[in-house]
């Protein structure tokens, strides 16, 4: 399987702060990486990085046939490039609460994208099906519960057509008994072949979807492999003492 992710050598300071050292990984087409590690650890700005919103200080960035070299001062052009190839989730879903949710939806399509709006329309009743919530186009985020507007985060992540879904703890936010109703999406999502790299801090969850994890800990992944490998036999330390940390 071709990749269609690579990452090599990623670094990134914040000030004195070194948060990611010396990052590299590979996501093969169709496939999903799950990222775990504690809190502080550079997850975040991994993700940012691939999603060219912090842009690296050094390393190199390819989704698909897009590659950013940090090396050299990158152009606004290319991070804005680079940026269209993946759509992000984040842990909360930033809606605009003043538009309906179909709104919401084909705003970037129509606005940045310039894609005819019926087109948009289309679309977005098509993922909105996907996600669940087809009954819900006119209404507004406030009459949706917290796990409805993470389903329409993802809709609207999706409208883009990036070729690579970033999640960021897309179900922390969450009450518990509506973090199912996500995680099935982003499932679903899985074995309709979608390239995926999601944060996230459900072991079980992580168990079934990943085809690989990586445990990342100081901006250093520390450890990487199956899901059985790190999540179930984990041969370093400290992979084993934040999943106890974790697991409870
Ligand atoms: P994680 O997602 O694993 O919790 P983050 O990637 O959010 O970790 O953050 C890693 C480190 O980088 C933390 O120490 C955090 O305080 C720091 N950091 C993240 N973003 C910024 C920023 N914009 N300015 C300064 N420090 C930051
Ligand atoms: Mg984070």
């Amino acid at each position: 399987m071709t990749d269609l992710l690579d990452v090599k050598a990623l670094k990134k300071s914040f000030g004195k702060i070194d948060v990611l050292c010396d990052v590299s990984f590979s996501v093969p087409a169709g496939s999903v990486t799950v990222i775990i590690g504690p809190s502080g650890s550079g997850k975040t700005t991994v993700l940012r990085s691939l999603n060219a919103l912090d842009p690296a200080d050094s390393g190199s960035i390819r989704i698909g046939d897009v590659s950013v070299d940090f090396a050299t001062p990158v152009s606004e052009a290319d991070l804005r490039l680079l940026r269209a190839q993946s759509g992000m989730v984040f842990q909360s879903h930033n809606l605009f609460p003043h538009k309906t949710v179909l709104q919401n939806i084909i705003e970037g399509p129509v606005i940045v994208q310039k894609r005819p709006k019926d087109e948009a329309i289309a679309d977005a009743h098509t993922l909105l099906a996907q996600v669940g919530l087809e009954a819900k186009a006119d209404q507004y985020p406030f009459q949706l519960s917290g796990g409805q507007q993470q389903r329409v985060g993802i809709a609207r992540a999706l409208a883009l057509r990036p070729k690579l879904m970033l999640f960021d703890e897309p179900t922390s936010a969450l009450d518990p008994e509506l973090v199912g109703e996500v995680l099935a999406v982003i499932r679903s999502l899985a074995a309709q072949g979608w390239t995926m790299v999601i944060v996230t801090h459900e072991i079980r969850f992580a168990q079934q979807v990943a085809d690989q994890v990586l445990f990342i800990e100081d901006g250093i992944v520390l450890e990487r492999g199956t899901p059985e490998e790190v999540l179930v036999n984990p041969t370093e330390p400290r992979t084993r003492q934040f999943l106890q940390r974790i697991m409870g």
